[in-house]
């Protein structure tokens, strides 16, 4: 009786210690559709910065503070849903050289000039 007693003390605590792992595992990492939305149109207005910036339609500085700004929004939305960008980003999101948020049609990175994957 006792050994039954056992098994679901441990089976128990392996719940326990387990849901909120998986929890946290599937939870956190799930951005709701709202900030899905920013993200997304934070990583537009990027790419578009980076178009008018190789168009030349920009100062250098502009272009840096712009580029600051979208970056650290981003950096701030990944660090409030716990993820790691570069881990859940696919391939195709970020340049493989230099991390930098790529459109997935985009077959350069607009940062570097390496081959987007
Ligand atoms: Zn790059």
């Amino acid at each position: 009786m006792i050994v039954f007693l056992y098994i679901f003390v441990s089976l128990a605590l392996v719940f326990w210690v387990g849901f909120p792992l998986l929890n946290t595992g599937t939870g956190a990492t799930r951005i709701d559709e709202l900030t899905q939305e920013r993200t997304r149109s934070l990583l537009d207005s990027l790419s578009d910065l980076y178009a008018s910036h190789d168009a030349d339609k920009m100062e250098t500085s502009d272009f840096a503070n712009i580029e600051n700004r979208i970056l650290l929004e981003l950096a701030k939305i990944y660090r409030d849903q716990g993820v790691d960008p570069q881990a859940s980003a696919s391939k195709k999101d970020t340049c493989p050289t230099c991390h930098t948020p790529i459109k997935s049609n985009f077959q350069f990175c607009p940062s570097c000039g390496a081959v987007a994957a």
